[in-house]
């Protein structure tokens, strides 16, 4: 992402330099483990200071609201791991906790609610949902501009055009641990195992962007051992402990497991790890891989639209006081904030990457 103005989000930042003394890389008997903690604590160092600056410059500490709806058992694993995160940074978290048996109207009333939180920022609904909340109205529902998991059409949309949206972090995660660890995307063969529209999908268009030669499979997919097999980068995102065995890997594959199962008292990935790590030459460990990454790179996003929403806001209040305007409800907050789909329609233009 590049077109944050004001505070730059340390994970916008040039990449460190790729090398093999990179800190993301532990060396081990066996394969390199790319471990996602060490960049993240990068990060997480740069973000205290950029939020430190921003309540410095704005005078307000940013809100994340987390939604949770019942009580899946991943999300609540991701959702902990996001407000200890924010802790650490100095950002405000907000679990908001939703029963399972919540109608969608009540449901996108609350993240309306959210919406026009001037306090709020950033606001994630964690998926899965249940079965009677019909996915899109959620994901329609939530403000753009707010949307720092990249999952409103708008995101979207910009993502597969290669402009420069809010990207799904752990989708992001999944490349950036890649890049960070010096690994070469371009010309590779990589294979993606997952096409979900948060992770699998989004990390198949970032790859084309980092110039893989990029195969998708799912659910679907006949004989996964066969396009396995053919991966010189493997991503797997299936939520399906073990799914990926050592057969199913050619020596010398760089595999990036996001997958996150909880199996009894264990996280386990999508790979098994006891008969990949003999043959991969470079893993990521669950946990510890991409997902402290997804953490620290959201915040990013966070701390990017939190900015977007604060200067939008002082320069409407700019406009009202040149032209001695009222200030209209909902023309401007307590921060400040232009109503939010306003801030959507004034930025629209602005985030489009050069590719
Ligand atoms: P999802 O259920 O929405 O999608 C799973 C995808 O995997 C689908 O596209 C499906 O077609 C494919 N799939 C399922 N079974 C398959 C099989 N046998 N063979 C091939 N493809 C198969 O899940 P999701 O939201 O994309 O999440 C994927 C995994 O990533 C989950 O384990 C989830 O917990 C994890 N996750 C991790 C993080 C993180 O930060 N590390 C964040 C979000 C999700």
């Amino acid at each position: 992402m590049s077109d944050h103005r004001g505070v730059t989000p340390a994970a916008t930042r040039p990449a460190a330099p790729v090398a093999t003394t990179a800190p993301a890389t532990t060396t081990v008997e066996g394969p390199r483990l790319l471990a996602g903690s060490p960049i993240a604590a990068q990060i997480r160092a740069g973000l205290t200071a950029d939020f430190a600056a921003f309540k410095e410059r704005w005078g307000y500490v940013p809100t994340l609201a987390v939604v949770l709806v019942g009580a899946d058992a991943p999300s609540a694993v991701y959702l902990r791991q996001i407000l200890r995160t924010c802790q650490k940074v100095g950002v405000q978290g907000r679990l908001i906790e939703i029963g399972s048996d919540v109608t969608p109207d009540a449901l996108c009333n609350e993240i309306e609610r959210l919406n026009v939180d001037p306090a709020v920022a950033g606001i994630i609904v964690q998926m899965p949902l249940p079965a009677q909340i019909p996915l899109r109205t959620v994901i329609d529902s939530i403000d753009p501009t707010k949307d720092i998991d990249g999952i409103h059409p708008r995101n979207a949309g910009l993502l597969s055009l290669g402009y420069d949206g809010f990207l799904p972090a752990t989708a992001q995660a999944a490349v950036e641990i890649l890049k960070r660890s010096g690994i070469e995307i371009a010309g590779k063969r990589v294979v993606v195992v997952g096409r979900s529209n948060v992770v699998g999908k989004p990390a198949a268009l970032l790859l084309l962007r980092e110039h893989g030669t990029v195969s998708v499979l799912h659910s679907k997919t006949r004989d996964l051992g066969r396009h396995t097999r053919d991966a010189e980068i493997l991503i797997v995102a299936a939520g399906k402990a073990g799914l990926v065995t050592g057969e199913m890997l050619s020596p010398g594959v760089v595999v990036v497991d996001v997958g996150i199962n909880v199996v009894g008292d264990k996280l386990l990935g999508d790979v098994d790890f006891e008969s990949a790590k003999g043959v991969v030459s470079a893993i990521t460990p669950v946990p510890g891989g991409v997902g402290p990454l997804t953490n620290a790179l959201l915040l990013t996003h966070l701390l990017r639209a939190a900015t977007d929403q604060a200067e939008c806001s002082a320069a409407a209040a700019k406009g009202a006081a040149a032209t001695g305007a009222a200030t209209a409800p909902g023309a401007a907050t307590a921060t400040g904030a232009v109503t939010a789909k306003d801030a959507a329609a004034a930025r629209g233009a602005d985030r489009r990457a050069p590719r």
